[in-house]
């Protein structure tokens, strides 16, 4: 049985005190949540805060990416994954698309902040996933794919229970056109033969792929109700705790 989790990505917003108070008013609602993980991942400056004050509690904190490099150094703007888990965070989200397209990462540096993250102990939320005109061109398969095998490659088997793999359709992120639970279906069963091919059945078995791009209180039931959908990644509808919530406790 896969544990479902849901992940809420707060991107660039919220000051210090927003994130805490955002992070104390949903710890109640979802105080009760056993059926999943819920993750939120705050901004770097306000990460230790959220940490330590959701300390004892089931919600679990995430930064929104960390550096390649493994180990302190001159590496002027970067945060090392150890610092990360440092202040108390277990998750990091590596490989947004808005990191691909905006700060070119490409899957070589996912691939190494992915290493860097496990050999920090960190849970990576590995994050693939086309544009519209890689789906219209009938390549959206073929760079998930490439994504995926290009981010983990040289993983271990002892290492992939430590990964989580986000498939975010890019024309799906913040423009409020979702994938339908069909189509977000058949490339999660896609993404789990592709793992399957690569590392192990069992391995592939044991994978939670979530699914991200406008996911709402009001669309999560369908996505989940899908057999390869094991959560969600929620940018927009997770700054606010209701919304958050609502989307976390989907069952009730
Ligand atoms: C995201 O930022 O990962 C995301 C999926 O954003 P949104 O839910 O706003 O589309």
């Amino acid at each position: 049985m896969r544990k479902p989790v849901i992940a809420g990505n707060w991107k660039m917003y919220k000051t210090v005190s927003e994130s805490v108070e955002t992070a104390l008013a949903l710890k109640p609602l979802v105080a009760n949540a056993n059926h999943c993980d819920v993750v939120i991942a705050p901004v770097f400056t306000s990460l230790k805060t959220v940490c330590d004050r959701l300390e004892g509690s089931n919600i679990k904190v995430a930064a929104q990416d960390c550096s390649t490099e493994v180990k302190e150094g001159a590496h002027t703007g970067e945060v090392a994954a150890f610092m990360i888990r440092d202040v108390g965070a277990s998750h990091v989200i590596i490989g947004h698309s808005e990191r691909r397209q905006y700060y070119a990462e490409t899957d070589a540096h996912v691939n190494k902040k992915v290493q860097a993250a496990l050999q920090s102990g960190l849970i990576a939320i590995m994050c693939v996933g086309e544009t519209l005109e890689q789906r219209e061109a009938g390549l959206a398969q073929d760079i998930v794919s490439g994504q995926l095998i290009g981010g983990l490659a040289g993983l271990t088997p002892v290492d992939l229970d430590r990964i989580i793999v986000a498939y975010e359709p890019v024309w799906a992120i913040g423009t409020g056109r979702t994938a339908t639970p069909e189509q977000a279906q058949e490339m999660h069963a896609f993404i789990r033969r592709v793992f399957a091919d690569r590392h192990s059945q069992a391995a592939a078995n044991a994978l939670r792929i979530l699914y991200g791009g406008s996911v709402k209180p009001d669309n999560i039931a369908g996505l989940m109700a899908q057999g390869d959908i094991d959560g969600a990644l929620v940018g927009g509808a997770s700054l606010q705790a209701e919304s958050f919530a609502q989307i976390v406790n989907y069952r009730a």
